[in-house]
């Protein structure tokens, strides 16, 4: 649930004085995860950077232990071409040699033998407290291997320290300390591929599937899944549910069957439990529902599908940051400091004690099992639980009925801008939030003509179901720019209607149709209402938030077409000029260039130069001349006037001397389509619930104004728009803030080899 847009401040570099290690080795342990490649390549070619030989070890703690050929000095290439594999590229295993003392005195022996001096585990709390302990005996097991005669004093008394830093492997998001694991969002992939799926043949035969998902300790799949499925009854083990709950959700799922809904959907996480810490298992609930609702109910139990497949663009992007922040925390942490975390909060990178961190993820299972579950929720963080609320009101078949007394709001949604995919995720959210609130809800067709010319009517609960997968734009969505005369008809169908809200869920058109609206109030006394823009564009270029729903979808998307891509391109030996989409923002460009690998990415905020497209030239000569098989370059599609897609493409296979082949690549309309990534389902779900508050809070309160709802540093904002024009960048459309310009330096330093 996490923008995959931290920021980072500093240069990877240190002169080799300011350094207090030169070797470093990394293993990958315990259960693997997709994401893990990526955090190795980054780690290795960091490392390079900074000037360190970097050592993998094979097998997690068993290669440590075992030594000789499982610890192997890596080199640029050796980590090309992996970040698109799931698993881990080393190997990962158990070990129980390292449980004990000589095994890990073994391992002391060979990591010395090479040098090694400060250590980069990925892995779970486990692999994570095995490296601690290690860290933390360093001294005491060079000490004996001096007493068994296997080392020298002098050869000890160099080596005094070993650093360490840890980034968490886990699909289950169970670590304290990080806000996503490596793997977590891909997990979340193939679950909500899964559900939909499964959804569709449940729908052809009118079946309850009971669909049961990874995660012991931890509801975060469960959860995140059943927001992002639209999923009727959730059992997660943070929150079990009350007493007589095999009642209440019979209830919702007949309930839902008389409203017309064809198929319903249970998930269950594998650790899900009842009040009493009894274990709720998937055929229980078969059996409870077959009994009572006499229906047709299948279990399907997911199993290892979630730890496979190629990693998400987010769990390539996130590890590629963590690994090169963790190097950086080597170089930089004092001989014999406490290892740290490497991880994500509030979408920045964050590096905070390790064993503390694991403390308190063993906390969350320690209160779980002495039935503390409201200390659990709670440790698990706001947005866990604000997901949990949610998701309460959405799996209902029904709205409540309106508190008697209450006033009963009309409240139009409609879209602004082209379509992105979690647009309709968001309707369905705020049709039905708002109508549990016990108000009208209205819907305009065909955004802002369709409102001039009066296309509005109410929407119901029922009329949304199944949006919550759907890619596209059910209620329609263009780019239309506001005709002068439009307005008046605007104006009168918002008093016909006797609008009191407006939420736009659009791109930057809506954004600049509020200010409009907000400009003319004067001349239209309808346009004094409040208005929230939810921001949907697969640009990611609006103001007041650091990512913008259907970013995610499109970035997968570019990101899948690459891969194919480059797998083409090997076998021909080519290279590629992609151009994505972005309108004047080069966001999709960037973060797609770092999720593939790309050589060089061209965006509008840089612009192009010659200097640069021959430095470019040149490193992928360089690259060819020494046996790479493939090239590519990712281009915005606004990223120069002049030097277009054809243009560059021709120019490198001009300037590359015969050695480069190229072809190009326009990826087109398709990365606006698709069905939403799991991550916007579930943003576009958050969004509209804290947009919808705002909106209601301001009507009572008899304010007119006009915001944008974002996130920023991981939180939920509200941005006054009536300052739009000062937000963006003149003559451009993208805003004038755009925090993730600085991962331009890690994604040069991921493509280009040093020196
Ligand atoms: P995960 O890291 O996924 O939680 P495990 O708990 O199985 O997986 O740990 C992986 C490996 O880490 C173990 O096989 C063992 O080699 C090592 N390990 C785990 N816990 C410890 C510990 N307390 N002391 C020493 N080594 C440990």
């Amino acid at each position: 649930m996490f923008s995959p847009t931290p920021l980072m401040d500093d240069e990877l570099y240190l002169e080799p004085s300011e350094r207090f290690i030169s070797r470093i080795g990394i293993l990958t342990s315990g259960g693997d995860s997709q994401g893990m490649n990526a955090a190795l390549r980054a780690v290795v070619r960091a490392g390079l950077h900074a000037g360190l030989q970097v050592y993998a070890i094979s097998e997690g703690y068993q290669g440590m232990v075992q030594g000789g050929a499982s610890i192997r000095r890596m080199a640029w290439h050796h980590v090309g071409g992996i970040m698109q594999h799931g698993g881990t590229f080393i190997g990962s295993a158990r070990s129980s040699e390292f449980y004990t003392r000589p095994g890990r005195r073994q391992a002391a022996l060979n990591l010395l033998r090479h040098g090694i001096e400060g250590l980069v585990v990925i892995g779970g709390d486990g692999s994570l407290t095995g490296a601690n302990l290690f860290q933390q005996e360093w001294r005491v097991l060079l000490h004996e291997l001096v007493q068994e005669g296997q080392l020298t004093q002098a050869e000890a008394d160099a080596h005094p320290y070993i650093g360490l830093v840890g980034m968490v492997g886990s699909i289950d998001n169970d670590m304290f300390g990080s806000d996503m694991t490596i793997g977590a969002d891909t997990a979340l992939h193939r679950i909500v591929e899964a559900v939909d799926s499964i959804a569709s043949t449940a729908t052809s035969h009118q079946r309850t599937f009971i669909v049961e998902v990874m995660g012991r300790n931890c509801g975060y799949l469960a959860l995140m899944a059943s927001l992002a499925t639209g999923a009727n009854w959730v059992l997660i083990p943070e929150n079990p549910p009350e007493q007589g709950w095999e009642d209440a959700m019979c209830e919702i799922i007949r309930a839902g069957r008389g409203t017309g809904r064809r198929h319903s959907i249970i998930i269950i996480a594998e650790g899900a439990i009842d009040r009493s810490g009894k274990l709720i298992t998937s055929d229980y609930v078969r059996q409870v529902l077959t009994q009572r609702l006499r229906e047709d109910t299948r279990v399907t139990i997911l199993g290892h599908v979630q730890r496979g497949g190629a990693p998400s663009a987010f769990d390539r992007t996130m590890p590629t940051l963590l690994g090169y922040a963790a190097v950086r925390q080597l170089l930089r942490s004092a001989p014999g400091s406490e290892p740290q975390l490497i991880g994500m909060r509030n979408n920045r990178i964050r590096i905070s004690p390790l064993m503390e961190n694991i403390r308190k993820t063993q906390r969350v299972a320690e209160l779980i099992k002495e039935q503390r579950y409201e200390q659990a929720m709670e440790m698990r963080g706001r947005g866990f639980v604000e997901a949990y609320q949610i998701l309460r009101t959405l799996l209902r078949a029904q709205p409540r009925p309106p508190q008697s007394g209450q006033r009963q709001l009309r409240l139009l949604i409609m879209h602004a801008d082209g379509p992105a995919p979690g647009m309709n995720t968001a309707v369905r959210a705020a049709v039905r939030l708002g109508l549990d609130k016990g108000h009208t809800m209205l819907a305009a067709r065909d955004g802002i003509s369709g409102l001039a010319q009066g296309d509005l009517a109410e929407i119901k609960w029922t009329d949304v179901h199944g949006w919550v997968s759907r890619g596209g734009a059910e209620l329609g969505a263009n780019r239309h720019a506001t005709q002068a005369h439009e307005y008046a008809l605007i104006a009168e169908h918002l008093r016909a209607q006797r609008v009191d809200g407006l939420l736009i869920i659009g791109g930057e058109m809506g954004y600049r149709f509020a200010y409009e609206l907000h400009e003319r109030r004067e001349l239209f006394a309808e346009f004094k209402l409040p208005i929230i823009c939810l921001p949907a564009s697969i640009n990611n270029d609006l103001p007041g938030t650091e990512v913008t729903i259907g970013a995610d979808t499109a970035l997968n998307t570019i990101q899948n077409n690459l891969d194919k891509l480059k797998e083409a391109a090997l076998a021909a030996r080519r290279c590629f000029v992609a151009e994505v989409m972005g309108y004047d923002c080069g966001y999709l460009a960037l973060m797609a260039g770092l999720a593939t690998g790309a050589e060089r990415v061209y965006i509008p905020e840089e612009g192009i130069t010659l200097d640069d497209l021959r430095r470019t030239v040149d490193l992928l000569v360089k690259g060819f001349q020494n046996g790479k098989r493939v090239g590519l370059i990712v281009r915005s599609e606004r990223a120069d006037l002049y030097y277009t897609t054809d243009f560059v493409a021709t120019l490198l296979e001009r300037e590359g001397g015969g050695e480069l082949s190229v072809r190009r690549m326009i990826l087109g309309n398709t990365q606006q389509g698709g069905r939403p990534s799991p991550y916007d389902r579930i943003q576009a779900t958050r969004l509209a619930a804290k947009a919808l508050d705002f909106l209601i809070q301001q009507i009572l309160q008899g304010e007119s104004g006009i915001g944008g709802i974002g996130r920023w540093e991981g939180k939920i904002q509200y941005t006054d728009l009536r300052d739009l024009p000062a937000l963006m960048q003149p003559n451009a459309q993208r805003p004038r803030i755009q925090p993730w310009l600085n991962l331009r330096r890690v994604a040069q330093a991921m493509a280009e080899e040093p020196a």
